[in-house]
């Protein structure tokens, strides 16, 4: 008898919530369950990006599973380009548009939209910033929560954007929400980048070689991530995808301890992985990584965020990355990173050095 998805969330939440070495023990499972599944029968490779995956890389190895190493690597961090290296990862590049024209974020940012907030509402923005948009219908959705005829008169504060943003995006649409005052950014902002720059490489290269994912994916991580997690369990065979996720029931200190226990290389960005006095596990430096200059999450971190760590890197790159990214078609005037910062109310200027004198190495 098949579970229900209230069910099946249910359950996931109960294994969540189970020890270390259960969970472990789990991962253990689902990972020789995908691997020998007929539908898979060995034809795997791991997506690695940063710790989380290089994590799941070592303890595929762990468990005697010999499964390839696959990522976009230029899209990370140096030094986590350089545990790639070390673990004999296979470098896949960002996808070429239909004139065989490689993108890479500058032109994905330039052509589409800057990625910033979180995936999921830089796509409602994106609509938000389209004129006489034909999908009316979702951009009342976005604007209110109210779905219409189609969505039977439901309301939906998922499918709602905040206010907060609904303000400084959401000027073309203000006959929408009335009651605020909806402004409109200069710059556009959009989701496509992952399309082009990961998922859309890593989708050809898997289907080339005949080979399904295992991905480093937690739950926890919350998002549109944790809600198909949770429906869909561990290992998903489904018509269009087919995917394992060992670690999906997985806290962020199991990860970091599994990563203690397999003494995985942490790469120099995180620095290392230590204990506080009661015990927590965290990494000295970023707590986690994307791409290099991916707005997405921004928002939410603290400084020193990572627009701060490039500038104690590499302040060239972080003045180009700042101010020179993108041409104004109104103005002309160039801008980056420092325009879309400031909209969205993220300080990121240098005046008060003193408080990442850390840093400053
Ligand atoms: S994580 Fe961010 S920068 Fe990286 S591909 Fe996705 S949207 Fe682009």
């Amino acid at each position: 008898m098949s579970l229900t998805t209230a069910e099946k969330m249910a359950d996931f939440k109960i294994k969540q919530a189970l020890p270390y070495n259960f969970k472990v023990a789990w991962a253990e499972r689902m990972a020789r369950g995908f691997y020998w599944d007929d539908r898979v029968y060995g034809k795997v490779c791991v997506s690695v990006g940063g710790l989380d995956s290089i994590t799941l890389a070592l303890f595929l190895e762990n468990i005697g599973l010999n499964v390839p190493r696959v990522s976009v690597s230029q899209l990370e961090d140096k030094s986590i380009q350089q545990i790639h290296k070390q673990l004999d990862v296979i470098r896949v590049k960002p996808a070429e548009d239909n004139q065989g024209r490689r993108y890479n974020q500058i032109r994905v940012i330039q052509e589409f939209g800057f990625p910033v907030i979180s995936k999921a509402k830089a796509r409602k923005i994106e609509i938000l910033q389209t004129p006489d948009s034909p999908k009316q219908t979702f951009i009342h959705a976005i604007m209110t929560g109210d779905m219409g005829e189609q969505g039977h008169y439901g309301h939906s504060d998922k499918l709602k954007l905040p206010d907060k943003w609904i303000q400084l995006f959401g000027g073309l649409y203000n006959d929408h929400r009335p009651d605020l005052c909806c402004k409109c950014a200069k710059f556009r902002v959009s989701n496509r980048c992952c399309y082009w720059l990961k998922e859309k490489p890593m989708q050809d290269w898997q289907r080339e070689h005949g080979v399904f994912p295992y991905l480093g994916l937690m739950a926890i991580e919350g998002g549109q991530r944790e809600q198909g997690l949770m429906k869909n369990g561990c290992n998903y065979f489904g018509k269009e995808v087919i995917r394992s996720c060992p670690f999906a029931i997985f806290s962020r200190q199991d990860l970091l301890q599994l990563a203690l226990d397999l003494h995985a290389p942490v790469p120099e960005v995180y620095g290392q992985i230590k204990r506080k006095a009661d015990g927590t596990l965290y990494t000295t430096k970023a707590q986690r990584t994307g791409c290099q200059l991916c707005g997405f999450g921004i928002h939410i971190e603290k400084r020193p965020h990572r627009f701060d760590r490039l500038y104690y890197a590499n302040r060239k790159m972080w003045d180009y990355y700042m101010h020179h990214l993108v041409q104004d078609d109104q103005t002309g005037e160039w801008y980056g990173w420092g325009r879309v910062l400031d909209y969205i109310g993220i300080e990121w200027r240098h005046d008060q050095v003193e408080i990442f004198a850390d840093w400053e190495q």
